[in-house]
């Protein structure tokens, strides 16, 4: 089921001053295709939540429209609706089992929708299934671990065939294990089932790693939307450069002057065309590659092996943090002790511009 925001907003009256209003979210336009999983990400209170709310009719959009398809389902109520919806904080009835919290929300379907016994009970076997915890259905909640309660909450969203499946930060109270095992079960599971699904987070890795395509919100408003590799290899602005990506980006003040862009003393690129201002330069760590006479350098502050890479930090007074990170490949030796001069050449497409007052990208 494709979906459609169309010119979405939602305020809240302010809980501190009255008649002054919030919004949460604001003039969100966009389309989710079918059968895909859409991470839906940026920080807390920027709006994420309200949005999926919104999506399957809890709260009505003060305005704009929303569409399933062809139809318009704006003034739709949540049960009418067809979705099934995922809460952080499992949300499952303690002193029902499994079974009976799976087949919970079948048991109230009413007129033409209503399920024989048999058929309940073949529906709740089979999103068992789904999500491994077949073996578990006599179990209560209590004697659960949290993946397994959150598959059977997934479990119990997926049993009425929803149209839309909605997860609100679903693996935020699991551990690192468990979060990295459940997000991957999700994408099988939406893999399988093939049901449009918005994954609602604030972990930029979490919704980089499963999603077809990411929409990164900041106080409100999209920042931008594309395939997760697209967006981190192409972002449009400072938010969304800084956003994505561990360790992040190096964040430096910089300068266009006389053609070259400039950090400190050191040129980094011809930008010819460019008129002289002052800019914001970020570098991804990947993009630093060791050589004595590179184009941007610094003090070392120590070397972090890690196997595969290692990290090179070091100091530069432009970085709007104290320290800058590289990673490099570790078969690069680079023997120095602390406070010695350590330079770089860059990788082009690892190095972004942005205007110093809008943050907007400038390409080059
Ligand atoms: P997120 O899920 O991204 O953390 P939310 O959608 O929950 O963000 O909230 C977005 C903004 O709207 C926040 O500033 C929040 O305080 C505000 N907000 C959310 N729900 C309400 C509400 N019921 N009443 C007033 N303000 C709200
Ligand atoms: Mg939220």
């Amino acid at each position: 089921m494709k979906i459609v925001l169309q010119n979405l907003t939602k305020t809240f009256p302010s809980r501190n001053k009255k008649g002054e209003t919030v919004v949460a979210v604001s003039d969100l336009d966009f389309e989710i295709p079918d059968g895909k999983l859409i991470g839906l990400l940026g920080p807390s209170g920027c709006g994420k939540s309200t949005t999926l709310y919104m999506i399957c009719g809890l709260q009505k959009p003060t305005s704009g429209k929303i569409f399933f398809g062809d139809s318009d389902v704006t003034g739709l109520e949540p049960e009418h609706r067809g979705v099934g919806l995922v809460f952080q904080n499992y949300a499952l009835y303690p002193h029902l089992t499994v079974r009976q919290n799976i087949l919970f929300p079948l048991q109230n379907l009413k007129g033409p929708d209503k399920l024989s016994k048999e058929e309940m009970l073949s529906r709740a076997t089979e999103a068992a299934r789904l999500v491994q915890i077949d073996e578990l259905m006599e179990r209560k909640p209590s004697e659960l671990s949290g993946g397994q309660q959150q598959r059977v909450a997934i479990a119990r969203a997926l049993v009425k065939a929803p149209r839309v499946l909605l997860l609100d930060e679903p693996l935020s109270n699991l551990d690192a294990r468990l979060r990295l095992q459940t997000r991957e079960e999700i994408k099988r599971i939406q893999r399988e089932t093939g049901v449009t699904t918005v994954f609602v987070t604030h972990d930029q890795e979490e919704a980089m790693s499963i999603s077809d395509m990411i929409v990164v919100m900041k106080e409100g408003v999209v920042q931008q939307i594309g395939e997760p590799q697209r967006v981190y290899d192409d972002p449009e602005n400072l938010f969304v450069a800084k956003f994505l990506g561990t360790p992040p980006i190096n964040v430096f003040d910089a300068s266009v002057t006389g053609g070259f862009l400039c950090v400190g003393g050191d040129r980094l690129f011809e930008m010819p065309g460019e008129a002289d201002r002052e800019v914001v330069v970020g570098i991804r760590p990947e993009g630093f590659v060791p050589a004595g006479d590179g184009v941007i350098g610094g003090k070392l502050v120590n070397i972090e092996v890690m196997g595969r890479d290692c990290s090179v930090v070091f100091s530069n007074p432009a970085c709007q943090k104290p320290t800058v990170r590289a990673i490099v490949d570790s078969d690069v030796r680079i023997a120095a002790g602390a406070d010695a001069p350590v330079r770089f050449n860059l990788k082009k497409n690892k190095v972004f511009v942005f205007d110093r007052t809008t943050e907007r990208r400038i390409m080059f």
